[in-house]
């Protein structure tokens, strides 16, 4: 088993369930823009939250910021020995520094404040940063994260976590592989620049998807360029798609000309209704009643499209015909009814 680190309320490693963290878009310094963002991430069921931390007045923010905020926060800074300091003094709960651009004093006096507040440091390594060694880049991406480790390590910390980002998959998950094996601190995981809407959820999925199905992996962001809510939405969908997570999961049919519902809008509106729900259920959204029913008998619960209505099952039994407008009560009531039976 991974070692494990503590971030504010939150483990990570050691086989605590895989957390979701973001960054925010914001200026840290403005404070009030910063906090406003983390409270909808928050919302979003965000539960780490990252900041960039580019001068001291977005250093001195993060005592402010976390007066207000519920989840923990971890400073990111590029080089200066100094923003770090100043971070952690601020209440920082973690910070992710790159050890390899300071030099050994100084990396001394930062290790003695986090040490001083026990709070731990995320190294690591992206594709864009890192010295070529050897043709394999993903290989040489992993030493890089590997010899910053060890940087830490001979000042005498142990309270790591240890990334390799590359925004090609197959370079991310090599070399996550790889010191997964060499290592045994915890893991963030994440392709970097994965860039937008589709191609970033596709690019995620496929690369955390598949470390995590191999019990590697402790913490995850998902970079999509935007609104950082989608991150952690799609963050908390690869988990529970894996199983790693207890939560709603809405299937949904592909349509055809049979389909009688707007399966892709009901089946929206029921996954924004049903998100926060934390139970391990299956809902369907079938356009019809010919092959809906069969199709979605997997499901807990189910809705199927009718000329002039829906039908709702749960377990592949037939409950009730409801008009359309009353689909999302009818199937309230019947996911309370699965709930209370589930907690009994
Ligand atoms: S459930 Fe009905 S509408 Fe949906 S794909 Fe199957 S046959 Fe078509």
């Amino acid at each position: 088993m991974r070692k494990s680190v503590k971030v504010g309320n939150v483990v990570i490693g050691g086989g605590a369930p895989v957390s979701v963290q973001s960054m925010t878009t914001t200026k840290t310094a403005d404070v009030e823009r910063t906090i406003s963002q983390i409270k909808r991430l928050e919302r979003a069921g965000c539960e780490i939250i990252r900041v960039a931390v580019q001068d001291e007045e977005d250093a001195k923010a993060i005592r402010r910021i976390k007066e207000q905020i519920e989840i923990p926060l971890v400073a990111d800074i590029q080089f200066d020995y100094r923003l770090a300091i100043l971070s952690i003094d601020n209440g920082a709960d973690k910070i992710r520094i790159n050890p390899g651009n300071m030099s050994r004093d100084r990396l001394k006096d930062v290790v003695a404040a986090a040490k001083g507040k026990g709070i731990p440091i995320r190294v690591g390594a992206n594709v864009g940063s890192i010295k070529r060694r050897t043709s394999e880049r993903w290989k040489d991406l992993a030493e890089s994260a590997l010899e910053e480790v060890r940087l830490l390590e001979k000042e005498g910390f142990y309270d790591i976590v240890v990334s390799v980002k590359s925004s090609d998959i197959l370079e991310t998950i090599k070399a996550n592989e790889y010191i997964a094996e060499k290592i045994e601190y915890p893991i963030h995981l994440g392709v970097t620049e994965a860039g937008v809407s589709e191609t970033a959820v596709v690019k995620s999925s496929i690369a955390i998807g598949h470390l995590l199905l191999k019990n590697i992996g402790d913490t995850i962001r998902v970079s999509i360029s935007g609104d950082p809510v989608r991150e952690v939405i799609v963050g908390k969908k690869i988990l529970i798609a894996l199983g790693l997570r207890e939560g709603v999961e809405v299937i949904a049919c592909p349509t055809c000309g049979r389909a009688e519902i707007d399966v892709e809008n009901m089946a929206k509106m029921i996954e924004e209704n049903f998100f926060h729900v934390q139970k391990r259920l299956k809902i369907a959204v079938m356009g019809c009643v010919v092959n809906g029913i069969g199709e979605g008998k997997d499901a807990d619960l189910g809705v199927a499209g009718l000329r002039d209505g829906a039908v709702i099952f749960v377990k592949g039994e037939i409950k009730e015909r409801v008009s359309k407008e009353f689909v999302l009560e009818r199937l309230k009531h019947y996911l309370n009814e699965l709930l209370e039976e589930v907690e009994r």
